[in-house]
């Protein structure tokens, strides 16, 4: 992958970055004045604070694969797949920047 269309990427995967960090900043916000709220049907809290859980969760997935995605920019290898070392298909960069699998070894790693 050529230089310039790295940084790109490494662009997109700062602001990305950015904001999941201030995403999850709210879920935490959001759960904490939940918890003082009222409490009168049932157990709100904790289907609420499983739901949330499970969004940060998710937030801290995808945090983990930005990061590895900015490392191997770092290293100059971004936009290759870490299972099979062949170029990942520059359309699947532009919609999942963070990508660090091919389809395909994507494909079989969740399997
Ligand atoms: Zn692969």
């Amino acid at each position: 992958m050529v230089r310039d269309t790295t940084e790109v990427q490494v662009e997109k995967l700062k602001a990305e970055r950015e904001r999941v960090l201030l995403d999850v900043g709210r879920l935490r916000e959001a759960f904490e004045s939940e918890v003082d709220g009222d409490v009168d049907e049932g157990d709100p809290n904790f289907a609420e604070r499983e739901k949330v859980m499970a969004l940060v969760r998710g937030l801290g997935l995808k945090l983990e694969s930005i990061d590895n995605a900015l490392r191997q920019a770092q290293d100059g290898t971004y936009g290759i797949c870490e299972r099979c070392g062949e170029p990942i298909d520059p359309a699947r960069l532009e919609v999942v920047p963070e990508a660090t699998l091919c389809v395909r070894c994507k494909t079989a790693t969740e399997r």
